[in-house]
């Protein structure tokens, strides 16, 4: 017979926003159980430094910042649960959460902190480069690459928006788009034709992230033009991959409400869905930001939230009925 885990608050997710979320609800007295998944920790473990989550004067690692965050949600009096869901029901509360084992966790909150992922091209000298020159999230780590040239590989919004992003760092940005024309918005295309420090190599993709050096890192790109077939090459030490990211949201596809992006929606300045009682925080729910720390405030709010959801919902179950006819 499959156990059965039972909360106040149960957690979806052990990324930035989840653990932040569990911080908040132990302290609060909601007892969480945060259920993990595959990924303990989150995106932030598959990062080696990091420089900008507040309170660190040295440069930080991200798995470290991880442990660090579990540890203090566990001492707060968070349980953790390594599993992963395959199977929600939220049409009634508690809501049941089952893993894959078979396990039922059920909770009178859901907080869903279940984060994204960003997309790859899925080439093997890009996954060999990943942290030595190869990134997706310029945001993150464009700070490390000031001064050097580098190129962004997109055409959307987040493309446009990160090579924007990249002039502050460095002077010498390529924008590589596989199409002649770019999906971003009109005022981004505006800003980035009229930018002297970018340009734009149409219709060609990356055929191979070259490294070199010692310590190895991306020293140049393959590129092909797929108008012709012919490979150039060209040197850059950054290679930012902007081709968009997929929320982890298709567990609750049909049960709460997401956008056009598959994002979770929430009601503005909040975290509720459109389940109530079920609360959404970090980059499940967040297409613009996409940060640690943006993810570790949306935690609080939804453990803020979830805090508020159950007070009000034990003081109806309590309150006096008021006497018909009375
Ligand atoms: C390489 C890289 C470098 C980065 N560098 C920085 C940086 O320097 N600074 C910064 O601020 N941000 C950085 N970011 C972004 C940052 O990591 C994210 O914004 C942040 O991790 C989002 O937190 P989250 O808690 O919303 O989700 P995530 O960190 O994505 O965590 C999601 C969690 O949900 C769990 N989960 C998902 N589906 C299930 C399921 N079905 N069952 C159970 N559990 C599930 C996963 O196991 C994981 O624990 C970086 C991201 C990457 C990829």
């Amino acid at each position: 017979m499959p156990a059965t885990h039972s909360t106040r608050m149960l957690i979806l997710g052990s990324g930035p926003a989840g653990l932040s979320a569990a911080i908040y609800g132990a302290r609060a007295g909601m007892a969480p159980i945060v259920v993990q998944g595959i990924q303990p920790g989150g995106q932030l473990t598959t990062t080696t430094d990091v420089e900008n989550y507040p309170g660190f004067r040295e440069v930080i690692q991200g798995p470290w910042l991880m442990e660090e965050m579990q540890a203090q949600a566990e001492h707060v009096g968070a349980r953790m649960m390594w599993d992963h869901i395959g199977e929600v029901d939220l049409s009634q509360r508690p809501f049941r959460l089952i893993g894959d084992g078979g396990t039922v966790y059920t909770g009178d909150v859901l907080v869903i902190a279940t984060g994204a992922q960003a997309k790859w091209l899925n080439l093997p000298s890009e996954e060999h480069l990943k942290g030595k020159g190869v990134s997706a999230c310029a945001t993150c780590d464009g700070f490390f690459y000031r001064g050097r040239k580098v190129a962004v590989i997109g055409g959307g919004n987040t493309a446009v928006e990160e090579a924007l992003y990249m002039t502050n760092h460095s002077h010498d940005v390529t924008l590589i788009h596989r199409r002649d024309s770019l999906r971003a918005e009109k005022i981004l295309q505006d800003r980035l034709f009229a930018h002297p420090n970018i340009k734009i190599l149409w219709n060609r993709e990356v055929e191979t992230f070259v490294g070199g050096g010692e310590p190895e890192g991306l020293v140049a790109l393959d590129l092909k033009d797929i108008r012709t077939g012919a490979i150039e090459r060209i040197d850059v030490e950054g290679g930012f991959v902007a081709i968009g990211h997929s929320p982890a949201t298709e567990l609750f596809n049909g049960h709460v409400e997401l956008d056009e992006d598959n994002y979770i929606k929430v009601d503005p300045g909040s975290t509720r869905t459109s389940v109530p009682g079920v609360f959404a925080c970090g980059d499940v729910m967040d297409k613009i930001y996409r940060q640690a720390v943006t993810a570790a405030g949306t935690g609080c709010m939804a453990a803020l939230d979830a805090e508020k959801f159950l007070a009000e919902a034990d003081f109806e179950a309590n309150a006096p009925k008021q006497a018909v006819n009375a």
